[in-house]
């Protein structure tokens, strides 16, 4: 059974490729660095593809919200940023893709995090009648350190300016109130560069994982180009998957 697919805005022109042929599922796994624009990209392949997306944080978060079992057992490993045991998760993934919304495939996003959840991953998604491939958005992390940091936010209206793609009129203030600029905690240059060493450390074992053990794995320059450029760029990789 075909999808219907959808066309996120301006990311996709005459000369892209042909839909992709959802005739059999695809469980899509999303890797990127903090920075990397992966928010972005899976909006594109929700969209184009009309599959949902299964964020585990996301659900654990729900969990927690409601303060079930499952919530009040994760709360402090989540507080504390670290993972959840990969039995949970594993069971979490398990239950929701065999809902009807995924018949024709999804995407994961925030899993797997280890290589155990991977090697549950392959299994599960077999089980499904489905076929894994693993994007990984490539980044250059001086250009993300640079664009990150070059992030400044106004603390009273909330606008964000970017000292490279979006600079205010005058530099440091608020176009619209006047406000002094700020950096935000998380975009300061020791933070991102921890988060991208956590991020390297976590998800590094798991492409390496993927390069032994799946054929499909795509790996896409993501420093450069703009949003629609990278989509359109994993459009193409993703038909060619398709046909090979
Ligand atoms: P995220 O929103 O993906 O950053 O996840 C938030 C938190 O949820 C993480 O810091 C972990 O505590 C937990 N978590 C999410 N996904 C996983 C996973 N695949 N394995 C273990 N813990 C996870």
């Amino acid at each position: 059974m075909k999808a219907e697919k959808g066309t996120p805005a301006g990311a996709l022109s005459p000369d892209s490729p042909a839909a992709l042929d959802t005739s059999r599922a695809r469980a899509i796994v999303l890797f990127g660095s903090p920075g990397s624009g992966k928010g972005t990209q899976s909006k594109y392949l929700v969209e184009w593809l009309g599959i949902p997306q299964i964020s585990t944080g996301d659900m654990l978060r729900d969990h927690m919200r409601r303060g079930d079992a499952i919530g009040l057992s994760v709360t402090d490993r989540m507080r504390a940023g670290s993972l959840v045991s990969d039995e949970l998760v594993n069971e979490l993934v398990r239950e929701r893709i065999s809902e009807p919304d995924c018949d024709n495939g999804f995407i994961l996003d925030g899993y797997p995090r280890t290589p155990a959840q991977a090697e549950e991953m392959l299994r599960l998604v077999a089980e499904r009648g489905a076929e894994e491939v693993v994007i990984h958005l490539v980044v250059d992390y001086n250009v993300i350190i640079s664009r990150m940091t070059g992030r400044r936010v106004c603390p009273k209206c909330g606008t964000l300016y970017n000292s490279v793609s979006r600079p205010p009129k005058i530099e440091g203030i608020c176009d619209l109130d006047g406000t002094a600029l700020v950096v935000r905690e998380d975009d300061r240059e020791d933070v991102v560069r921890r988060r991208l060493a956590e991020y390297e450390r976590q998800t590094q074992p798991l492409i390496d994982f993927f390069r032994r053990s799946s054929r499909r794995l795509i790996e896409v320059d993501a420093s450069h180009d703009k949003p629609e450029a990278v989509f359109r760029k994993i459009q193409a990789r993703l038909e060619s998957v398709n046909g090979g």
